[in-house]
C-alpha cells in the first residue's frame, strides 16, 4: 500500500472513531494535508474556525502566515505534510487538554510512522511538548534537535506558532529569522543525507 493509501485508510478509521473527545463539538475532522511523500512534517496545535469548516489544516490567517514563513525557508506547502496534535477544533479555540492530546496521540503517531519524515517542524508549544518535553519555547525556538522516535532518527525543529506571531510583532520577527535560518539548515541536512554511506550488510569472506 502506498503512503497515500495508508493515510486515507487511517483517516477513514479516525472519522469513524466516536471516542475522540473533541468530535462532538466539531464540524469536520482535520486529519492533515500535503505531500504524502514529504521529508518534512509540520505539526501544529489544533484546527481553528476556518480549518473546522474546511477540514484542512492551516487555511485561516495563521495558515496564510505559515505559507509566507515556508517561503522564507525555500519551501512550498506542496513539499510538506501538515497536521496537528488534535484533529478536531477545541471549543472556542481553547488550548487542547493533556487528555485530549493523548487521545489523538495514537493517530498522530501513526501519521508520523506512515510519512516517516526526516524533519519535524513543531508549531507552538503543544506540538513541541510531544517531542521535546520540559523545554521552554523561548529557549529552543529555531534550533535543531536530533531525536530517536520509535527507532528512527528524526530532526525536530521547534518554531513559534504562527498565531503567536500574528499577535506579537517581536515573536514574528524571531520567527522570520528562524525560518530564514531553516533554509540553511535544510540545505545542510540534504547534503549530509547525500553523503550518507549506504548501509551494506557486512559479510566476512571465509
Ligand atoms: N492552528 C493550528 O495549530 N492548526 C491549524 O490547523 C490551524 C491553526
Amino acid at each position: 500500500m502506498s503512503k497515500y493509501e495508508e493515510l486515507h485508510k487511517l483517516k477513514d478509521e479516525m472519522e469513524k472513531d466516536d471516542s475522540l473527545p473533541l468530535k462532538k463539538g466539531a464540524t469536520k475532522l482535520v486529519f492533515g494535508s500535503g505531500n504524502t511523500e514529504a521529508k518534512i512534517l509540520a505539526v501544529g496545535e489544533g484546527p481553528g474556525r476556518t480549518e473546522d469548516f474546511q477540514g484542512l489544516p492551516f487555511v485561516g490567517q495563521a495558515g496564510k502566515l505559515l505559507d509566507k514563513l515556508f517561503l522564507l525557508a525555500g519551501l512550498e506547502r506542496k513539499q510538506v505534510f501538515i497536521t496537528n496534535v488534535v484533529h478536531h477544533r477545541p471549543p472556542e479555540n481553547r488550548d487542547p487538554l493533556p487528555e485530549e492530546i493523548s487521545a489523538y496521540g495514537k493517530y498522530l503517531d501513526k501519521i508520523i510512522e506512515i510519512i516517516s519524515p526526516k524533519v519535524i517542524i513543531t508549531l507552538g508549544r503543544f506540538s513541541m511538548g510531544k517531542f521535546l518535553p520540559n523545554v521552554f519555547i523561548s529557549a529552543v525556538h529555531g534550533k535543531e534537535y536530533k531525536i530517536n522516535w520509535n527507532e528512527k532518527n528524526i530532526i525536530v525543529i521547534p518554531m513559534y506558532h504562527p498565531a503567536a506571531s500574528l499577535r506579537n510583532g517581536n515573536v514574528l520577527s524571531m520567527e522570520k529569522t528562524d525560518f530564514l535560518q531553516l533554509k540553511e539548515k535544510l540545505v545542510r541536512m540534504k547534503e549530509a543525507r547525500k553523503k550518507e554511506v549506504p548501509k551494506v550488510e557486512q559479510k566476512s569472506l571465509v
